[in-house]
């Protein structure tokens, strides 16, 4: 049987959230900024980043493939959707939920900058630095886990659990 363990409240995300857009509005003020998710886990995220901004963005979205069902990396990153929107001399961030071994995170980042855009930024909801392989560049982190499988606020496990307003350890 699964267990859940809290890890941080809806009202904690909050605060993150709106601290970290604080901290992008000044980066990014005067700036054309496009904000590309990662999907899925990164939606409920990204909405809620936007939303505390305020300064003007455009959003887009791309999905990779990195994990199958499972909580295990499934080698080889494979690109599901693409981005839509110009982003060649536009200031990028891209947006995550989590950034695990970070493969995942450099190859997008490697796929991202042959569009050539002006700039390309990091923010994570999550760096769980437990199993990193690749050095990542990350601007802007809102919680730092060190181990164990989170679920909850856009995270699944097999689909399972992203309606949950927390985020909370997964035992599997
Ligand atoms: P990485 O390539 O950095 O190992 O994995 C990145 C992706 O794996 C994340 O974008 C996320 O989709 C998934 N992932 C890594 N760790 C977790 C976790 O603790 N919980 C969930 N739900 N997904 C994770
Ligand atoms: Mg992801």
């Amino acid at each position: 049987m699964s267990e859940l363990t809290p890890v941080l409240a809806a009202d904690e995300i909050h605060l993150l959230v709106k601290n970290m857009a604080r901290r992008i509005s000044a980066d990014y003020i005067d700036r054309e900024l496009v904000m590309i998710g990662v999907l899925k886990g990164a939606f409920i995220f990204l909405a809620d980043l936007i939303r505390q901004l305020t300064i003007p963005v455009t959003v887009d979205f791309l999905q990779a493939c990195s994990y199958g069902a499972g909580t295990q990396s499934c080698g080889a990153v494979r690109l599901v959707k693409d981005i839509g929107v110009d982003i060649r001399s536009k200031d990028v961030l891209l947006v995550e939920d989590i950034v695990d071994s970070g493969l995942t995170l450099n190859w997008i980042l490697g796929h991202l900058k042959s569009f050539q855009p002006l700039s390309v930024g990091v923010c994570t909801l999550i760096d769980k630095r437990e199993r990193r392989e690749a050095e990542v560049p990350i601007a802007y982190s809102g919680h730092v886990a060190e181990k164990g499988f989170l679920v909850g606020y856009g995270l699944d496990y097999a689909e399972a659990y992203r309606h949950l307003p927390g985020l909370y350890h997964l035992k599997i």
